[in-house]
């Protein structure tokens, strides 16, 4: 590999996010003295889980987490995914957030291990920063009065037009440092003067991985088809990223890489995660599982969370608790804002109950099901109807099944 990619077009492509299930979420909500507030940065309730991922906040800030990860026990929909989520969202805007189920492993075309480093390289993020030219007409008057050449290292003042000329450059952008935080050296290709600003562009090792792989390159970002990833690809980008932060000018950013149904792992993952976590670049990984005692996948043995007991030994764990009615209210009302729909008080009463006596996720996607009934309606706020005819339309996972006993003579023979 000659040069390695770095280009910034896959960030801004592949950043692209409708209205996801959890696009409420900003933080974990935490007050100054790290108590989890009721209903803050769109999360509601479930304080002690809250808390405790604060506190994890703060053994990943002093840098205290290495080789081990955090286990989230609960039931479906207890807010699992949406926690692991806050914890990135808490570390900073630009903390990468992985998430994948453990039986995604065993559909995928790629080795299991190999979808899992993928997984891991999609936690870990890439700050770097880039020189990047513009031109601004007052500027090269600025320069051209100056008689300021190609290589020349200049100081300049935007707020008065000022330029001072501060030396040569020997070609590294380590030299330009004095310059000043945003304007770099100038150059002079064809004539023509330009200044060079820094940049700063956010990827992850997997989107770097992607773009360089010959086999696959960059399209593979938008069919998600990345086929497996050589691993002379990864360490070259290794090396180089190395050799990037060493030079200032790349910083990685662990990320969360959070993995549902954990117990779906079998033992051989198990000793892929083993090992992963003790890389110095590791993301901080979340799992979750609502399974208690069960047997270890590829073995007869039963464990806790059909966890192995190497693995159980490195976990911090967190429990999460079915929601009260008035919490369900609570996070149906974020999601109408969130989905910017507008709702009658009834309507909000009667879903409440509905995610009471179904599930909260199915209260969630009855909400932009029945802004679209309103919408057919010509209407402008979501009412009880609305609710009612969407209700009727899509069925709960109760009365599914319900549905599929009662006729199952005509299904099956
Ligand atoms: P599963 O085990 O089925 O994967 P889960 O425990 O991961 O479920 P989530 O997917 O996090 O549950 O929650 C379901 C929905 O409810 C999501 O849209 C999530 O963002 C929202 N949600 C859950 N808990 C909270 C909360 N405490 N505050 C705000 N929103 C929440």
């Amino acid at each position: 590999m000659a040069e390695i990619k770095r280009l910034s077009e896959s960030r801004d492509l592949t950043r692209i996010e409708r209205i996801g299930a959890h696009s409420h979420i900003r933080g974990i909500g935490l007050d100054s003295s790290m108590e989890a507030r009721d209903v803050s940065e769109g999360m509601v309730g479930q304080q002690p889980a809250r808390k405790a991922a604060g506190l994890i906040l703060k053994l990943i800030r002093d840098g205290k987490i290495a080789g081990r990860a955090i286990l989230i026990a609960g039931q479906p929909g207890t807010g699992k995914t949406a926690i692991a989520m806050a914890l990135a969202k808490s570390l900073g805007q630009e903390t990468p957030f992985a998430s994948m189920s453990a039986s995604e492993l065993f559909s995928l075309e790629l080795s299991k291990t190999e979808a899992l480093a993928q997984a891991f390289r999609r936690a870990i993020g890439v700050r770097i920063k880039e020189e990047a030219e513009i031109i601004e007409g007052e500027m090269i008057e600025a320069l051209n009065k100056e008689k300021v050449q190609s290589g020349d290292v200049v100081a300049l003042d935007k707020a008065s037009g000022k330029v001072t000329k501060l030396g040569r450059s020997i070609g590294r952008s380590r030299d330009y440092d004095a310059v000043g935080p945003h304007t770099k050296f100038v150059r002079c290709p064809d004539g023509e003067l330009q200044k060079r600003k820094e940049v700063v562009h956010c990827v992850t090792l997997h989107e770097i991985d992607v773009i360089n792989s010959r086999t696959q390159g960059f399209l593979a970002l938008f069919t998600g088809d990345t086929g497996e990833i050589r691993a002379e690809v990864r360490e070259q980008i290794d090396t180089k990223v190395g050799e990037w932060r060493e030079e200032g000018k790349a910083e990685i950013i662990p990320g969360v890489l959070f993995i549902d149904e954990v117990h779906m792992l079998d033992i051989e993952c198990f000793s892929f995660l083993n090992r992963a976590l003790e890389n110095e670049m590791a993301p901080i990984l979340v799992i979750a599982t609502n399974r208690g005692i069960t047997n270890i996948r590829g073995t007869n043995y039963k464990s806790p969370h059909g966890i192995p007991p190497d693995f159980l030994d490195r976990l911090l764990i967190i429990t999460t608790q079915p929601y009260s009615e008035e919490e369900i209210r609570k996070i149906l009302d974020i999601r109408c804002d969130e989905e910017e729909v507008e709702m009658s008080n009834d309507a909000k009463v009667l879903l409440t109950k509905i995610g009471v006596e179904t599930s909260l996720r199915y209260a969630i996607h009855l909400i932009t099901a029945a802004a679209l009934a309103c919408q057919k309606r010509k209407g402008k706020i979501v009412e009880i109807d609305d609710i009612s005819r969407v209700y009727g339309l899509f069925l709960d996972v109760k009365r599914s099944t319900q549905y599929l006993m009662e006729y199952q003579s005509q299904y099956m023979f």
